[in-house]
């Protein structure tokens, strides 16, 4: 599945550049264009969907793979001493970009506030 108008699925089908740090045919992880933190990279599955609320089940073993692989993914960007996942669900936790990703950030010690 995927929408003509998104920005992260012209991004999964190359159409628009990213700094790509792994892919596979389910998934892509390519570092965030403003980033939070001294490594920030953005997990996207490759399939269309907003939110957690409108995920299927073959949507969801997407996700499964992009959690399997997120350790392997943190350590090959030097994340040993450890890294913090954000999922932004809807308006009031500021998500801009309406296909499914999760915040992978990390490189410095992140402190204890937002969780
Ligand atoms: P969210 O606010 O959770 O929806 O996160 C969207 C993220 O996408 C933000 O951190 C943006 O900086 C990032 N972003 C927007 N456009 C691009 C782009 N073209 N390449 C990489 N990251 C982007
Ligand atoms: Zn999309």
């Amino acid at each position: 599945m995927t929408d003509p108008n998104c920005l992260f699925c012209k991004i999964c089908a190359g159409e628009i550049p990213s700094q790509k740090v792994y892919e596979d045919e389910h998934m892509l992880a390519f570092r965030d264009i403003n980033p939070q933190a001294p490594v920030h990279v953005l997990v996207v599955p490759k399939s269309h969907f907003a939110t957690l609320a409108e995920m299927n089940e073959e949507q969801a073993e997407l996700v499964k793979e992009c959690l399997v692989r997120i350790p392997h993914i943190a350590a090959s960007l030097g994340l040993a001493s450890g890294y913090r996942l954000i999922v932004n669900q809807g308006k009031d936790a500021g998500q801009t970009v309406f296909h499914l990703h999760i915040h992978l950030l990390g490189g410095k010690p992140l402190g204890e506030t937002i969780v």
